[in-house]
């Protein structure tokens, strides 16, 4: 028997037999009114971890004595209608609790001694249902694919395709320890010590400079450093939409702006993409009809399709916004890892209105330097850069002194340039290698297009893959990508992955696409096998 009510679903693991261990399930978790297990999906506790929570509870109080098998994964995933992969989590975590082991051809069963640690840790009750204190609507949802994708992630045995990073054995340490001996011996404390919220005057000029080097003409002064760009994209949120604004964003997007926008309470309405980039002949008409405030666009390899608006479509973009009235956030930080051909001009570089256009242009050094300085910036008319400090002095007063200093130099002295000459083409071999291990992959029915630049390829799949059955899959042979479910405002019919090439060495990216070909082969057996697409539905956003 099976009952959801709104939105919780109590499943009855009752008298159902193990066949193969001749072990009923409620052997297996006895309790919670005699058979049940509670699955509250609108709990802000992560479905896996109340999974853990509630056999955690049965053994450490002896309820579950040891040596109890629990149910096999699979067999518990379908009674509870959550995805193998949550229950592979689950399972995990208990293991790491030590609580229970597996066994080769018996399972998984509870340990005789469970650690004191376990034991101490199921002891500390929380001393208040924060939960109850947060605050509620959208904005305090917790994305779930999210987070249980960061927790697969941490698993030594996964091979992440799922990050955004540049590659940490490429970073030039060297030329930091040296930038950063210069820096203490001609600034002393001055690097250390708290500085203006607009940023630093040196790293003003050099990213103004910068820009100028794009051809967006901006002075010092039309420049905000920003906490990484994700601060930046929350500030255009704190200052310019109130709840129910609409906000125009591709389809798909970056998954961290959708975060902010939706932070915001923003309504938000896709344009798709394609291999040009927006699709500007549908713009108008959503123009029109919902009269956004802001249209965010990631014009240059965009995440995560590695799609580069064309020139065309660039001017049309900005004669549409500016015939509409609507501000444009053009969110560009991959335009320096460009791998075949310079892309275009940046949307306000070619804004025929230049300083006086409707363009704020955002950007980062996370994915050409040192992500952890948490350097970004913005690039606006004065009027915009000084609202945006009064939201950012409420936010952090000011982004890391240290790190500001050491772009600064690594920007003025050349340094960025030379690193990115060294870099880029080892970036464009990784792409050719994932490329060549997802080859094998167009017999499955895999299509991806060949990114130009940036840091991903964008993988559709095969329309009879159901999602649910190849992150389940993926979760068991160790590897983890990007659900392209999170990178859309909307659900779409056809599913995809993102896939990272960059953060991975050639060995490791050959294995990653090895696994997750093997994944996509056996969920294909299995969504073919069973209902097809089962989960993509109710779940567009299946638990990894
Ligand atoms: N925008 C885009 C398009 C991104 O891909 C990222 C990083 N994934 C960010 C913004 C945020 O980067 P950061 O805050 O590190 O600058």
């Amino acid at each position: 028997m099976v009952f959801i009510s709104a939105n919780l679903a109590r499943i009855d693991l009752g008298m159902t037999k193990h066949p193969a261990l001749d072990l009923s399930l409620e052997d297996a978790l006895p309790g919670d009114a005699g058979t049940t297990l509670a699955i509250d999906r609108a709990s802000e506790v992560p479905v896996y971890q109340q999974i853990r929570r509630r056999y955690r509870e049965q053994i450490l109080s002896g309820a579950l004595p040891p040596g109890t098998l629990l149910p096999p994964e699979r067999r518990l995933a379908e009674r509870l209608g959550v995805n193998r992969s949550t229950v592979l989590a689950a399972y995990g975590a208990l293991k790491a609790d030590g609580l229970v082991g597996a066994h080769v051809g018996r399972g998984t069963a509870v340990l005789a001694r469970p650690t004191l640690a376990a034991a101490a840790e199921s002891r500390r009750e929380p001393a208040l249902a924060w939960r109850e204190l947060v605050r509620r609507g959208v904005a305090s949802r917790e994305d779930p694919v999210l987070r249980d994708l960061l927790e697969l992630a941490e698993r030594r045995d996964v091979i992440s395709l799922a990050v955004g990073l540049p590659p940490a054995e490429l970073m030039p340490l060297a030329e930091l320890r040296e930038v950063q001996e210069r820096l203490l011996v001609e600034r002393g404390t001055e690097t250390l010590l708290h500085s203006p919220t607009e940023g630093i005057a040196p790293l003003r000029e050099s990213l103004a400079a910068r820009c100028a080097s794009w051809g967006i003409q901006v002075t010092p002064a039309e420049i905000l450093v920003t906490s990484g760009s994700q601060q930046g994209l929350d500030l255009i949120a704190r200052v310019f939409l109130d709840p129910g604004d609409v906000v125009i964003v591709e389809q798909p997007t970056y998954l961290g702006a959708l975060e902010v926008f939706r932070r915001a309470e923003a309504h938000l309405v896709s344009v798709p993409v394609d291999g040009d980039g927006m699709r500007i002949d549908l713009l108008e008409a959503l123009l029109a009809r919902h009269r956004p405030k802001l249209i965010y666009t990631l014009p240059t390899f965009q995440n995560p399709s590695g799609a580069v608006l064309s020139t065309s479509r660039r001017l049309a973009l900005l004669e549409l916004a500016r015939r509409y009235q609507v501000a444009v956030v053009e969110d560009d930080p991959y335009r320096d890892l460009a791998y075949d051909a310079e892309p275009p001009a940046p949307l306000a570089a070619l804004d025929p209105l230049g300083r006086r256009g409707g363009t704020i242009f955002v950007s980062s050094t996370s994915k050409v330097l040192f992500p952890g300085l948490r350097v970004g910036w913005i690039a606006a008319p004065e009027e915009v850069i000084r609202r945006l400090a009064l939201a950012k002095q409420s936010a952090d007063l000011h982004s890391s002194t240290p790190g500001q200093w050491i772009v600064d130099r690594f920007l003025r002295e050349g340094r960025l340039d030379r690193h990115l000459a060294r870099v880029r083409p080892q970036y464009a071999r990784r792409r050719d290698t994932m490329l060549e291990a997802l080859a094998p992959g167009a017999a499955l029915g895999l299509s991806w297009a060949r990114p130009r630049g940036g840091f991903y390829v964008w993988c559709d799949l095969p329309s009879a893959l159901a999602a649910s059955h190849l992150s389940a899959e993926a979760a068991r042979q160790g590897v983890c990508y990007l659900p392209g479910s999170a990178c859309g405002a909307q659900a779409t019919t056809v599913e995809h992955l993102r896939l990272n090439f960059t953060a991975l060495a050639p060995a490791e990216l050959r294995e990653g696409g090895k696994r997750l070909l093997r994944a996509v082969a056996s969920a294909l057996a299995l969504s073919t096998a069973r209902n097809p697409r089962d989960g993509a539905g109710a779940g567009t956003r299946p638990i990894v």
